[in-house]
């Protein structure tokens, strides 16, 4: 085109110089000048275009590294919150057995800032945890049936004792007649209400803390689910309202020094809504309360659903015979203790093979795993006794804490996943979803259950 270009240009010389027609002196000029423009531009365009991609080529890298660096604090905060999660396991389920001894009230209070000292520190690194997966795109969702009442009774049940203590009416309000089993992520979901909870409860010092749920309009079986918990504590000011979703961020400085807590759980909550394609607001006046509310749209399910799930929603209590793997001899003895005391029968083995012979000689009612151990891991021990048709229910105990550690259990034959430290109230959970026999499920009905 160049060529053409200067070409052209000659041509108009030429004819201009030699007395040529000047039309076509002229045309000849305006066509190399055209394509001389043209073989400019293209050449704009190219080197505009070798400057794009050399840029993409450059932020490609970039995003890599970016993304690698992420993955790196992501494992680094998971390993590190991994070493510190073993040995509080020890520290809160030795704590634990401590309480239920004979204890002077000098004693027991001592014990109870242990406690709670350390439940702190739990509550800090789950939630540094959470918010490394936030960042770091890792967020995933379980789509599993739940009964969104009982989770929510159950909720209540974990803050009976601190609100009987400070003479709060703790109460949840459940539409008559609307649904109560839905696909959802029920993990999530409860860590929301339960943060939620946990919040009206430290901000409020008389009154009521109410859960009301309110199931909308079922349209092709989606429907969207409200979740608002209401209290009559200190209230948010207008000023503090729109920054307490943000990671760190607390109302005022005293909040620290008055209740604790670390200003990550509201951002936590929000990122878990949202993940879950619903919102989360609120509405408050100082001195008058808060009203959190997270909308979340789940899929309706049926009772079926629900009794066809492993792990589905039981009640009762009876005497299991338990095996229990763990190598570490701290662990084993608390997690024994504890059983025990509930009045199972447990099987105690150091190793994944030991494990796999106790449930062949003992046919257990359910197996608390350990995963790593010498000899054979629990993976291995969970993978060999599926081969041989073993259905027993397999509850991985470990003190990895990431979403692939998760997996892992699972894909390896594991019913369940429990987290060390194992608390006493986490055991009877796993208990009652996957040893104790089902029965049928309670007819829907309108409640109002206050825990005080
Ligand atoms: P944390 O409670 O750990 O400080 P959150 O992210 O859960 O962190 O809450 C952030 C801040 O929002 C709290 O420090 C508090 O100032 C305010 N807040 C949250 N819930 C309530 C509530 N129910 N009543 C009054 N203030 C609240």
């Amino acid at each position: 085109m160049l060529v053409l270009g200067v070409a052209g240009l000659g041509l108009a010389v030429v004819l201009f110089v030699g007395g040529g027609p000047l039309l076509h002196a002229a045309s000849a000029f305006a066509a190399g000048a055209a394509l001389l423009w043209c073989a400019h531009a293209l050449r704009v365009r190219d080197s505009l275009i070798h400057d794009l991609t050399a840029e993409r080529i450059v932020l490609q890298a970039s995003r890599q590294q970016i993304d690698s660096v992420s993955r790196a604090k992501s494992d680094f905060i998971a390993n590190i919150s991994h070493e510190i999660r073993t040995p509080l396991a020890g520290v809160l389920g030795t704590t634990a057995l401590l309480a239920e001894t004979p204890l002077n009230d000098e004693q027991r209070a001592y014990l109870t800032a242990i406690r709670g000292a350390a439940e702190g520190l739990m509550a800090l690194l789950g939630d540094i945890l959470d918010m490394s997966k936030i960042e770091a795109g890792h967020l995933t969702f379980e789509r599993s049936p739940f009964d969104l009442r009982k989770l929510a009774e159950d909720v209540i049940g974990m803050f009976g004792y601190v609100t009987r203590d400070k003479g709060l009416v703790l109460r949840l309000t459940y539409a008559e007649g609307a649904a109560r089993v839905f696909f959802g992520d029920p993990l999530r979901i409860r860590q929301v209400l339960t943060n939620l909870v946990s919040n009206a409860v430290k901000f409020t010092a008389a009154g009521e803390v109410r859960i009301e749920i309110r199931v909308g309009p079922t349209l092709h079986d989606e429907a969207t689910v409200e979740l608002r918990v209401q209290d009559t504590g200190i209230g948010i000011t207008a000023e503090q309202l729109p920054r307490i979703f943000d990671s760190f961020v607390q109302a005022d400085a005293s909040t620290t020094r008055r209740f604790g807590g670390t200003g990550l759980g509201l951002a936590i909550c929000r990122a878990l809504v949202r993940g879950m394609g619903g919102s989360l607001d609120v509405e408050s006046l100082p001195g008058s309360g808060s009203t959190f509310t997270a909308a979340v749209p789940l899929t309706v399910a049926s009772e079926h659903d629900l009794s066809e799930a492993p792990g589905a929603s039981v009640t009762g209590m009876r005497r299991l015979k338990i095996v229990l793997a763990d190598d570490n001899r701290i662990n084993r003895t608390v997690v024994l203790a504890l059983l025990e005391r509930a009045g199972h029968t447990v099987i105690p083995v150091e190793n994944g093979l030991a494990a796999v012979a106790a449930v062949e000689d003992h046919r257990p009612d359910i197996v608390f795993m350990d995963c790593q151990m010498p000899i054979m891991d629990g993976y291995e021990a969970t993978t060999r006794l599926r081969e041989t048709g073993c259905t027993v229910p397999i509850i991985a105990l470990t003190a990895n804490a990431r979403a692939d550690d998760r997996d892992r259990c699972l894909a390896a034959g594991m019913t369940d996943y429990l987290t060390k430290p194992i608390r006493p109230e986490d055991l009877h959970l796993a208990l009652q979803r996957h040893a104790i026999a089902p029965t049928p499920p309670e007819p829907a009905s309108d409640s109002a259950s206050a825990a005080q």
